[in-house]
């Protein structure tokens, strides 16, 4: 027997028809003898169209109150609850829906990316043992307990109250069920000759997460990571009929590094079109304008990423660029706007049509020379590059959102990513 957390996606409970296939995933599981708790998603869309309502609601101001939007797109995940408890209550599992305020699970006041402070798993242990009872979670959503208010974790959250949840009450695997039958070298949608990988470390689905692998939500894999909860990712679409209880299902496992035997130099490629490039243009070359710039925006709680600064040829001025989510790129302007007598610039020029490339591999800590194919290759196919970043096991380019597929895909077949055609 073993201890379970099942999570299902937006699209693994789409419809009626989706959650009784998820139910019957859920009986195959409990009837293979093991403890599980699931954790589901909204479905598909709904969560969009939640926030949309909330954005409609304005007409005055242009930020909402996020206590209220908590209040609505956590919404979407107490309809699933309850309508995949009473799917498995319909196949005769005994099966109990839960809220986030109910466990609780406790958050951090951060409304719409509220952190998860503490779960105690207790309660749903208790009842695994005394009733045999199947507990089906909404994902997504939490309570401040000072406040009683109730919180949210960020969009693709239920990644993470899986994991958490998993951790809580020490379950030994975190299945994590989705479009996609496990992690792939690059978005599958996007090449279709992506690979599935079998394994891939932690710190490489962090990073992945990070620069825009939506598969996982970050926290989810910092979680995991932390907690060392097995996460396994794999698709829902498969008949449950057609699974054999004992056999390897295809899938992804996040796990230790020293668990992976055959290690690339690149493991995968991220992309992200949520970036917006800001550059400032002849600030006086001299100690304090760094300061000066990105003092503010940290103020104000804006992330930058890249960061460029030329060096100057007249010794007085230089040019400096950096990148911020596309969401906080109008915020970033009105900051360097208000900051203007303390940096003293003459102009600001910036972009929201770019994206940002990322290729990732913990071999690249032993290999040199790895981003310098890349500039090769890019330019080869006349692909400007804006900016770059690197760190021990990833490197991200910045360029024209346009050139997105192609580069992709070109950098996905020279590291050799790409699957044998049949
Ligand atoms: P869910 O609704 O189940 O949470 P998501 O839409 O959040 O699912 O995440 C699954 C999607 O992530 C896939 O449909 C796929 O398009 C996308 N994706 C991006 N990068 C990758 C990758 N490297 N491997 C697998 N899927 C990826
Ligand atoms: N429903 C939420 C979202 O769409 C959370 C999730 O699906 O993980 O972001
Ligand atoms: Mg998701």
């Amino acid at each position: 027997m073993a201890r379970l957390v099942m999570k299902f996606g937006g699209t693994s409970v789409a419809d009626i028809e989706r959650i009784r296939n998820v139910a019957r995933h859920v009986k195959r599981e409990v009837d293979a003898g093991h403890e599980v708790a699931v954790v589901v998603s909204a479905m598909a869309g709904t969560t969009d169209r939640l926030v949309a309502w909330c954005e409609a609601a304005l007409k005055e101001r242009r930020i909402f109150d996020a206590r209220e939007y908590d209040v609505v797109v956590a919404s979407g995940e107490q309809v699933t609850a309850g309508l995949l408890a009473i799917a498995l209550q319909d196949l005769d599992v005994n099966a109990r829906s839960w809220l986030g305020w109910q466990l609780p699970i406790s958050t951090s006041n951060t409304h719409g990316s509220a952190r998860i402070l503490d779960i105690t798993g207790d309660k749903l242990i208790r009842r695994f043992a005394e009733r045999q009872e199947v507990a089906v979670i909404a994902g997504f959503q939490g309570l401040h307990q000072e406040t009683g208010r109730i919180t949210t974790l960020g969009r693709g959250g239920s990644d993470t109250s899986a994991v958490a949840i998993a951790a809580a009450i020490r379950a030994d695997r975190c299945d994590i069920y989705t479009d996609v039958d496990g992690v792939y070298t690059t978005d599958p949608r996007v090449v279709p000759r992506a690979q599935r990988l079998d394994k891939v470390a932690f710190e490489e689905m962090l990073e992945l997460a990070s620069l825009g692998a939506k598969v996982l939500q970050v926290r989810s894999v910092e979680l995991g990571m932390v907690h060392n909860v097995r996460i396994f990712v794999r698709s829902s679409f498969d008949r449950p009929q057609d699974i054999d209880p004992h056999g390897n299902p295809p899938g992804t496992l996040i796990c230790d590094e020293e668990e992976i035997v055959e290690q690339q130099v690149v493991t995968g490629i991220a992309f992200s079109r949520d970036e917006a490039q800001i550059s400032v243009r002849q600030v006086r070359d001299q100690p304090g304008v760094a300061a000066a710039i990105f003092g503010p925006l940290a103020e104000a709680n804006i992330n930058v990423d890249m960061i460029v600064q030329n060096v100057s040829a007249d010794g007085k001025t230089t040019d400096l660029t950096f990148t911020v989510p596309a969401a906080d790129y109008q915020r970033s302007l009105d900051v360097i706007d208000k900051a203007r007598q303390a940096i003293g610039y003459t102009r600001v020029d910036s972009a929201t049509d770019v994206a940002k490339i990322s290729v990732i591999g913990i071999g690249m800590r032993s290999h040199a020379g790895v981003a310098a194919q890349a500039f090769r290759a890019l330019a080869d196919r006349s692909i400007n590059i804006r900016a770059i970043s690197t760190s021990e096991i990833k490197f991200s380019l910045l360029i024209d959102a346009a050139f997105t597929e192609l580069a992709v895909r070109t950098l996905h077949s020279l590291y050799g990513l790409d699957k044998a055609t049949p």
